[in-house]
């Protein structure tokens, strides 16, 4: 699952990027990450983990990781295969999400591509040319299923679908936003792999002042909110300057510095844990004296396949799950008090993981 970033030149992706791979995690750890200089590779803040560490001073503390690729250079006439258009635009169709940088700070140095600030007609901008690459899909998608009608009359529905989606995305608005929850239509948008279609995270790029002092008034935030509201997108406040300054600091230094400045989060870790969710991903967590760790795993994952995260033969081989809700593991202090309760639960194949259970699997070899 990746996700990636985009955004006019000059509104500070690589920035945003740069502190990316700094605080970027241990790749070692994660052989399923791809290496590549535009991908950057970033731990999932995760206080549950923190907390399991301090409870089995593990050997090993592994967070849950997600991957941010940087997609530079989208501009207008990328959806004609201007300059490097196609590339950009065929970027876009391997990530799962897309964070869309949108620049809300002002600056005389730094020049603007349409020579001011003005965040809806940027993120317009961008949002146009994924919508012209796919009025070009939908529009054969439309053409094939016309013909087919003829021959068979099944295909009425979805040309029905295809032909109110053509006209949705002419008028210039995204594929994510169009509100029709038929059958015809969830087959169509699952079929159909449009750009904008895929998730989005609009992050608001601004100064330093204005982050820690005054998100909610600053005018630029306040338009991509209200963009964002009529996608049902989400709206991320940062401040990539601060971002890139803080990145390769420990985590000691950061908290200091961010609780200096009366912040009790940062603008990046915040995004990571909101792009984790928009993904649809949660963790589970497993802990022991040999390592700390969470596991990705998709909502809705069942037991085995959970299991098989760690290992395939985990999946063979599953018998049981041995489960306690972390706060449970928590307030009780220890995995032996928790058993002495009752709270750790024996889940069969059945099972649907949930965020933050602590987990022991049984299986058979
Ligand atoms: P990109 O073209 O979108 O990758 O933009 P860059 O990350 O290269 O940023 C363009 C310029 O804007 C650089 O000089 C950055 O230092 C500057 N910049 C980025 N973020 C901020 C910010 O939050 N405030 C200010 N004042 N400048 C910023």
């Amino acid at each position: 699952m990746k996700l990636g970033i985009v955004g006019l030149p000059n509104v500070g992706k690589s920035t945003l990027f740069n502190a990316i791979t700094n605080a970027g995690a241990e790749s070692a750890n994660y052989p399923f990450c791809t290496i590549e200089p535009n991908v950057g590779v970033v731990a999932v803040p995760d206080k549950r983990l923190d907390k399991l560490a301090e409870m089995y001073d593990p050997d090993k503390y592994t967070p849950a990781v997600i991957e941010f690729v940087d997609i530079a250079g989208l501009v207008k006439g990328a959806s004609k295969g201007e300059g490097l258009g196609n590339k950009f635009l065929a970027n876009i169709r391997e990530v799962d999400a897309i964070i869309h940088v949108v620049r809300c700070f002002e600056s005389t140095e730094i020049i603007h591509v349409d020579g001011e600030i003005g965040p809806a007609r940027d993120i317009e901008t961008i949002n146009l040319e994924l919508i012209f690459s796919d009025i070009e899909i939908v529009q054969r998608r439309l053409d094939k299923a016309t013909k087919m009608i003829k021959a068979d009359k099944k295909y009425a529905g979805e040309a029905e679908v295809l032909g109110a989606l053509l006209k949705h995305l002419e008028e210039g608005k995204p594929a994510r936003a169009f509100a029709d929850d038929s059958d015809d239509a969830k087959e169509v948008l699952a079929t159909t792999p449009l750009l904008s279609g895929k998730p989005v995270i609009y992050v608001a790029n601004m100064c330093e002042d204005d982050f820690i002092n005054n998100i909610e008034t600053n005018q630029y935030y306040k338009q991509v909110c209200e963009i964002a509201k009529a996608e049902n997108a989400r709206v991320v406040p940062i401040c990539a300057k601060i971002e890139e300054e803080i990145s390769d600091m420990s985590k000691e230094d950061k908290a200091m510095f961010l609780a200096e400045l009366n912040l009790t989060e940062s603008g990046l870790d915040r995004l990571i844990v909101q792009s984790y969710d928009l993904l649809g991903l949660i963790s589970y967590l497993t802990a022991g004296k040999q390592e700390v760790r969470a596991w990705t795993i998709s909502k809705g994952t069942k037991a085995p396949q959970a299991a098989g995260k760690i290992h395939s033969d985990f999946e063979k081989g599953f018998i049981r799950a041995e489960v306690i809700a972390f706060d449970d593991l928590v307030a009780c202090g220890s995995m032996t008090a928790a058993k002495e309760k009752g709270l750790v639960r024996s889940e069969g194949k059945e099972y649907v993981f949930q965020d933050g259970d602590v987990v022991l699997f049984r299986f058979n070899v």
